[in-house]
C-alpha cells in the first residue's frame, strides 16, 4: 500500500524514533538518466543518505531515508562525470521537503502569514516558507484574459493606491499593479493584446488609461459600482430630509388573526355543524348515523366539538397559541419578540425562539402595531422591490410623500439594467432624476451624461466588478494579516495564486 505513495522508491524498513517515522528506502530502478545529458548509466559512484520530510501522518513526523546513489556520466562529451539520482515525482533535486509536504504547505499559507505559520509548525522558518510561495508562483501559468475588471485598492488610505485586475471569466485575479496612474495601467494593458472588455467604475484615471492603451476595447462601466453610487446618493438624500429614526403604525393586511382552514378541515366542519344542527331539532342518534353515513361513537364526539378540528401533523395548535391573547395584546403595546419569548419562558413556555418567532410573525401581519424604523430600513424597503415589504413601503410613502418620486426613479432606474436599453433610455432616466431638483440626484445624472457609452454596456452587458470588489476585501485582509510588512511583490503572490 505504501508503494502508492512514493512511486519511485522501495521501501525497506519502517522504525519508529521518538515523534518520528523513519521510511527506510532506496530508488526502485538500477539505472539513472543524467540530468546534463540525458544518457541512461548504469555504473554507480556511491552511495549516501538523503533525507526528506514528508506529510505527517496520525500526529507523527514523517522522515524519508533514502539510500541515493550517485552515478558516473560515461557520455564523453558531457560536463558533468559524476550525478546523483533524482526523484521527480517525489521532490525538486536537492529539496528537503516532499511535493505533498509543500502542498500541504501552500494550503495552509493561503489563509494564514508565514509568520504565523512559523509559529504554529515550529520547524519551519517564515523566511523559507515565502521562498515556497515566491517559487510556486513562477511556475503559474495564466490564460490570456479577455474579458477583465479593473479597480483599486488602498496601500494607505488617501496616500497610496494600487490596482488590482481580475479576469472576469475565470474569475480569477491576475494582475496587482504598484499605482493607479495612467502609464502605470496602459502599459499594462498593452502588455495584454488578447483583452476585448474591460470593466472599471467611474474613474477618469481608468478610463483615459484603456482609451490610451486601445481604442478598441470596449469600455464598461460596472453595474456594481452604479448601483452603489446612486445607492449612496439616496442615501444622502434620506440623511438631510428624514429624522434618524421613527415610529410608524403598521396596519393589518386584512388577514384573519384565526388560522385559516384547510379545505379538508373546512368539509368536516360543514358535517359537524350539520349534525350538530339536526341533533338540535331533535334528531335521534341511530338517525344521524344513518343519514350522515357515520359512525356512533364519531356521531358522539361531534355534538360536543365546539371548534373546527384540526386535520394533519402541520396543523397541530402552535405551541405558543395558548398565549395567543397576550401576545396579541403586546404586538399592539409594540414589544419585541425576544421581551415576548423572555417573558413567556418565565411564565413556563417551554420552546426556544426559532420555534416562538414564525408564529409571532404570523399574528402580527392581522394586529395592528407600532414599529421603529430608521434612514436603513428606508433605504431597504425602497430599493428592494419586495412583495412581503409592501405594506411597510406603502406605509412609508404615505408619511413621507416626497419618497414616492425617488422609489419611482429607483425602480425605472434597475429597469435600465436589460439588453435592450438604448441611450435615449438612459438620458430619459437622467432628465427624471434632474427633475426631482436633488443636487446629489443631478450630479449623479451628469456623471451618467459623460460617460454614457461605458455605462450603456454596463446595463445591457452582464459583466459586473461584484468580484473584483470581494478582491479588494479579501487583499485588505491578507494586508493586515502580513503585519504591516507586506512587499508588493509577496502580496502579489498571496493574492494572484493562492486562490
Ligand atoms: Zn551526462
Amino acid at each position: 500500500m505504501l508503494n502508492e505513495f512514493f512511486p519511485e522508491l522501495e521501501i525497506v524498513d519502517v522504525n519508529r524514533r521518538d515523534e518520528t517515522y523513519q521510511f527506510i528506502c532506496h530508488g526502485k530502478k538500477s539505472c539513472a538518466p543524467c540530468p546534463q545529458c540525458n544518457t541512461v548509466s548504469h555504473r554507480i559512484h556511491s552511495r549516501y543518505i538523503r533525507t526528506l520530510k514528508d506529510e505527517r501522518v496520525f500526529g507523527m513526523d514523517v522522515q524519508l531515508r533514502i539510500q541515493a546513489r550517485r552515478f558516473f556520466c560515461d557520455e564523453p562529451d558531457c560536463p558533468s562525470s559524476i550525478f546523483t539520482e533524482r526523484f521527480p515525482a517525489l521532490c525538486r533535486p536537492h529539496s528537503r521537503r516532499t511535493f505533498r509536504l509543500e502542498r500541504g504547505l501552500l494550503r495552509l499559507l493561503r489563509g494564514m502569514s508565514a509568520i504565523g505559520l512559523e509559529r504554529i509548525l515550529n520547524n519551519i522558518s517564515d523566511s523559507t516558507l515565502l521562498r515556497m510561495l515566491k517559487r510556486s508562483e513562477r511556475h503559474r501559468i495564466m490564460p490570456d484574459p479577455r474579458v477583465i475588471g479593473i479597480d483599486d485598492w488602498a496601500w494607505r488610505k488617501r496616500k497610496k493606491y494600487g490596482t488590482i485586475i481580475c479576469d472576469l471569466e475565470t474569475r480569477r485575479p491576475i494582475a496587482l499593479l504598484p499605482s493607479r496612474d495612467v502609464n502605470t495601467v496602459c502599459a499594462w494593458i498593452r502588455s495584454h493584446p488578447t483583452i476585448q472588455v474591460v470593466a472599471r467604475d467611474g474613474s477618469v484615471e481608468f478610463r483615459e488609461a484603456i482609451r490610451l492603451a486601445d481604442e478598441t476595447i470596449q469600455q464598461v462601466s460596472d453595474r456594481w459600482h452604479l448601483f452603489h453610487n446612486l445607492g449612496k446618493k439616496i442615501e444622502d438624500i434620506l440623511k438631510q430630509r428624514l429624522p434618524s429614526g421613527e415610529k410608524i403604525l403598521l396596519e393589518p393586511d386584512g388577514l384573519n388573526i384565526e388560522r385559516e382552514l384547510t379545505d379538508a378541515e373546512r368539509r368536516k366542519w360543514t358535517l359537524i355543524l350539520a349534525v350538530q344542527q339536526d341533533a338540535k331539532q331533535g334528531v335521534p342518534i341511530s338517525e344521524l348515523v344513518r343519514r350522515h353515513q357515520i359512525d356512533p361513537k364519531t356521531c358522539r364526539r361531534y355534538l360536543k366539538m365546539t371548534e373546527p378540528p384540526r386535520i394533519g401533523r402541520s396543523h397541530r395548535r402552535h405551541s405558543a397559541d395558548v398565549y395567543k391573547q397576550d401576545i396579541v395584546r403586546w404586538i399592539r403595546q409594540g414589544r419585541t419578540t425576544v421581551w415576548m419569548h423572555r417573558t413567556l419562558k418565565r411564565k413556563g413556555y417551554a420552546r426556544g425562539i426559532s420555534t416562538f418567532r414564525p408564529y409571532v410573525a404570523r399574528l402580527k401581519k392581522a394586529v395592528p402595531h407600532e414599529i421603529n424604523i430608521n434612514r436603513r430600513i428606508i433605504q431597504k424597503v425602497l430599493w428592494e422591490d419586495e412583495p412581503s415589504n409592501k405594506p411597510l413601503l406603502l406605509k412609508i410613502l404615505d408619511i413621507h410623500p416626497f419618497l414616492k418620486e425617488l422609489n419611482e426613479l429607483i425602480r425605472s432606474f434597475k429597469e435600465l439594467f436589460e439588453a435592450a436599453t438604448s441611450q435615449q433610455d438612459i438620458l430619459r432616466w437622467c432628465g427624471q432624476a434632474e427633475r426631482m431638483n436633488e443636487t446629489k440626484l443631478s450630479s449623479f445624472a451628469t456623471y451618467i451624461r459623460g460617460d454614457l457609452d461605458a455605462i450603456r454596456l454596463g446595463m445591457t452587458l452582464h459583466w459586473s466588478n461584484g468580484m473584483v470588489e470581494g478582491q479588494v476585501n479579501r487583499l485588505k485582509t491578507i494586508k493586515r494579516q502580513m503585519y504591516g510588512r507586506a512587499g508588493l511583490e509577496l502580496l502579489r503572490i498571496k493574492i494572484l495564486n493562492l486562490t
